[in-house]
């Protein structure tokens, strides 16, 4: 998503409004990511719409061009459409609080089910006891024992010959009577959605009269996951839901459409098979993921509050041109360094992890040589780095203390920065011809 939408980008910068050409053209592009990233097709048609009402004529701050303003719209909307507030789970008013898990065979409830209990644990400072009410799955009362042993927490388990209402039953009673606030009790899955499967569920959730019903669904599945989770929603009313597997290649697609076909808010997302790879949902961070762009926002927001406009604009123009000095470069260090740690600034740039832009990676102690070189220059050899001769580099490397190779180093590090800079001024101002990477 993220190139289709720099590509655009590139064609529409420079202008004081934003157009409908400029937003249709936009607009395009994005619905074909959504779709692509297996987006419900009605959730897209829904979204574009929405986003397109709201892009239009709007005036363009100051400090973002039209692209830029576009996407923030785009961003915007898909935090909304994804739930827009974090959402958390439930507490009962009485303890303890029954979570019920449920799910396809292999989405993760198991994994997930540990894992819930310790989060509810180490963030909440909770006492839950595990339930194992799967009894058709071969070894998954034994999964579910071996993660309580590895988390050091009680499994409450009946064998696999006493039926899962009863093992729910007799489960919330043992809460009751040990003091636990939460009983998580996994259940059974099946590999497609079966009638005696949700029967089992619905006679389960009868007893147990959960607080919350955690339907966990893998992101990989894509557009299967909707249907899914319609289904599950249908005959159990779910409350939630947890998408697992997010740590793998998935575009994010099930998280747009689950929520918005089912409106049951994404309360969890297992980023991972280990036990605390399980994170609150925010709506927010998954938009910028599925937008593909790093956290582009949050660093436009900081360039707007800390890099003087004139300057900036000033400066853009020279690494345009590519007559940036290493004079401009000490300047920028400094503009730069007011708006925080480098590492995360550079992180924060769509493209900046991508591969042949690693050797540019700076960490804060390799800024400090830097800035001790550059300030060993002469105001001619700052200008123009290419009178650089041997001579030259040694009374460099001299005089800030470094070595030849250092300032070698340096000097082709910054032609590499001169061009890659000119390919960033390109994608986010003015006029550059050059189409945007990453
Ligand atoms: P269940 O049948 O729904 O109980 O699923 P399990 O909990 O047994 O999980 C099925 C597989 O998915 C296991 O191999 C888990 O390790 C794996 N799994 C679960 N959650 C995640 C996740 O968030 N990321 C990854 N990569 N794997 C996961
Ligand atoms: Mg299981």
């Amino acid at each position: 998503l993220a190139e289709r939408l720099q590509g655009t980008l590139t064609k529409i910068r420079g202008k004081g409004k934003v157009s409908e050409t400029d937003v249709k053209e936009m607009m395009r592009e994005v619905r074909l990511a959504l779709l692509e990233a297996d987006v419900n097709f009605k959730v897209v048609k829904q979204f574009i719409a929405s986003v397109k009402e709201k892009a239009l004529g709007q005036e363009v701050m100051k400090s973002l061009t039209p692209g830029q303003q576009v996407i923030k719209v785009v961003n915007e909307e898909l935090t909304a459409l994804m739930g827009g507030e974090q959402s958390k789970i439930a507490v009962a008013a009485k303890s303890p609080t029954v979570v019920m898990m449920v799910g396809l065979q292999g989405a993760g409830k198991t994994t997930t089910t540990a894992k819930l209990a310790n989060h509810l644990r180490k963030k909440h400072n909770r006492q839950p006891l595990l339930v194992a009410a799967d009894i058709y799955r071969p070894a998954a009362i034994k999964q579910l024992e071996t993660l309580g042993k590895q988390l050091n927490m009680p499994v409450f388990s009946l064998g696999d010959q006493v039926s899962p209402v009863e093992i729910a039953k007799q489960a919330i009673e043992k809460a009751k009577e040990d003091h636990h606030d939460y009983v998580l009790i996994d259940t059974a899955g099946r590999l497609h959605i079966d009638e005696t499967l949700m029967d089992e569920l619905k006679q389960v959730k009868e007893i147990a009269k959960p607080d919350e019903i955690l339907l966990v669904v893998d992101a990989m599945t894509g557009q299967d996951a909707v249907n899914v989770a319609e289904s599950f929603n249908e005959q159990l009313d779910v409350t939630g839901v947890v998408l697992t597997k997010l740590d793998g290649d998935t575009r994010g697609g099930a998280a747009i459409s689950v929520k918005a076909v089912t409106n049951t808010p994404i309360k969890f997302a297992g980023m991972g098979e280990k036990i605390d790879q399980l994170e609150p949902f925010h709506p927010d961070r998954m938009a910028s993921r599925i937008l593909g762009m790093g956290d582009v926002l949050s660093l436009i927001e900081k360039a707007q509050t800390s890099v003087d406009e004139e300057k900036a604009r000033e400066l853009e123009k020279k690494m345009r041109t590519m007559d940036f000095t290493f004079d401009d470069f000490l300047e920028q260090l400094d503009q730069v360094r007011s708006m925080g740690p480098l590492d995360e600034l550079l992180n924060m740039m769509p493209g900046m992890n991508k591969k042949g832009m690693k050797d540019l990676k700076v960490d804060d102690k390799q800024i400090g040589k830097v800035e001790a070189i550059v300030r060993s220059m002469t105001k001619k050899e700052k200008q123009d780095p290419s009178i650089m001769n041997a001579s030259r580099r040694r009374r460099i490397a001299k005089g800030s203390g470094t070595t030849i190779q250092d300032v070698n180093r340096l000097l082709k590090q910054f032609e590499d920065m001169k061009k890659m800079m000119k390919q960033m001024a390109g994608m986010t101002s003015g006029k550059g011809k050059k189409k945007g990477k990453g």
